[in-house]
């Protein structure tokens, strides 16, 4: 029989009412003739609350038993949701990850797949169950542990398993309708997409975070994994949602297919460097190592150049507000041992980062041009420039940020979509 997988976040599962309702959307799927692999996440807000008594108990905890704890929350979800669809006449059983046995590395509270070996559930779907519902986010090390996959695991879980079991598709209920032009938030203009591609998706993160985990969007890349997304509170049938799919199914010809921020952006600018070979990996080599996400990078010539005796540069890059003082530690610190040397370390805290996408960026030259007039048209300056095959992005100053997502959003006619 076809395979689906669906996928229910937390939102989805919050209450019985709603395991109820999301156990209808499954029974319909059964109806269609299709056996079902239901992935649940914890009721909303219940991982969280685990994540809290673990720290109040043992702020240093051992991660083996952090992962004891909060992969409870999917435990709870998937039997009742197994009761809940017995209780509708559709034959299902729960499974924890151990039972399956979902195999992974032992990186406790960041695990990854090993292997999801098929004969258990394969085993029941002979003996005539429908439906076999899985807890999302656990899985077991080759010790025996429990394990769990970072948060927001659920979404790779589904992923993990319409891959091994090669399932029509991978539907991820949650609570928004589909993936969006952009942030509807900030523009009423934005429209939800009838379908993406992966790699626009995956640059789309930051819009599409709160949706899907951006590992279960890799893993989907990579295996070819149809994902729909859509709102589990609607009325659905096959053409709802977005289908979120490899690019030879979209047929449209898009240039931009949507736009994305990131609200919390830092610039910070180390004056007059030295210009020699290894200075970037003497920068940054230090500020990896600290954990610090560094995103865009200029080498500029210094303003202040005159007066060394040696050539100096400036070196600008950008990382997230909130690790600004990391960085400022790593390059300190780098400048004590005289790793490296430099006349003064600025930081701009108000930056935001706007970004156009578009696998058709790759045929279509001017798709720059039109951003920086449009941002020009609106007295927006830009501080910073960063690009890739399918991604513009520009750093500016934080109080324009929802000015120039609008903007962007008209001048890529993005209301014109769907
Ligand atoms: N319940 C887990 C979390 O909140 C996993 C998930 O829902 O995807 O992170
Ligand atoms: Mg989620």
């Amino acid at each position: 029989m076809p395979l689906l997988v669906m996928k229910f976040g937390g939102t989805s599962v919050a209450d019985l009412e709603r395991i109820r309702n999301a156990a209808q959307k499954v029974r319909a799927e059964v109806a269609r003739g299709y056996d079902v692999i239901v992935i649940v996440s914890a009721m909303s807000g219940k991982t969280n609350e685990l994540v809290g008594w673990v720290n109040e108990t043992s702020p240093l905890y051992d991660a083996r038993e952090y992962d004891a704890v909060v992969s409870s929350g999917e435990n709870v979800t998937a039997g009742l949701m197994a009761l809940t669809l017995q209780e509708m006449d559709v034959p299902a059983r729960s499974w924890q990850g151990w039972q399956v046995p979902i195999q992974t590395t032992s990186a406790h509270g960041a695990a990854r797949f090993v292997d999801i070996p098929r004969a258990n559930l394969d085993a029941k779907f002979a003996e005539g169950f429908r439906v076999a519902v899985i807890a999302g986010f656990q899985g077991v090390s080759a010790e025996g542990r429990i394990t769990t996959l970072g948060r927001g695991g659920s979404d790779t879980t589904a992923v993990a398993f319409a891959a091994a079991f090669g399932a029509e598709r991978c539907d991820i209920y949650t609570d928004v309708d589909g993936i969006y032009t952009t942030d509807p938030r900030i523009t009423s203009k934005a429209r939800k997409l009838d379908r993406i591609s992966f790699e626009e998706m995956l640059e789309l993160a930051s819009l599409g975070a709160k949706v899907l985990q951006t590992r279960s969007v890799e893993l989907a890349m990579r295996y070819k994994v149809r994902l729909r997304v859509l709102s589990s509170f609607d009325e659905t049938d096959e053409m709802s949602g977005t289908l979120v799919c490899d690019e030879d199914e979209i047929m449209e010809s898009r240039v931009v297919s949507g736009v994305a921020y990131s609200r919390e952006e830092a610039k910070l600018t180390l004056v007059t460097v030295e210009d020699r070979p290894g200075i970037a990996a003497a920068i940054f080599g230090p500020l990896a190592e600290a954990g610090v996400n560094v995103d865009m990078i200029v080498q500029n010539i210094s303003e202040k150049a005159q007066g060394h005796d040696r050539p100096v540069t400036d070196m600008t890059f950008s990382c997230p507000v909130e690790q600004v003082a990391r960085a400022r530690k790593a390059l300190e610190a780098a400048r004590d041992t005289g790793a490296i040397r430099y006349d003064g370390l600025e930081v701009d805290e108000d930056a935001a980062k706007v970004s156009v996408v578009g696998i058709g960026m790759r045929s279509h030259a001017g798709v720059a041009a039109r951003m920086f007039s449009a941002l020009a048209e609106e007295g927006v300056n830009i501080k910073v420039i960063a690009t890739s095959e399918i991604k513009i992005s520009v750093l500016i100053d934080r109080k324009y940020m929802e000015l120039a997502v609008q903007a962007l959003h008209d001048a890529f006619d993005l209301d014109k979509t769907g």
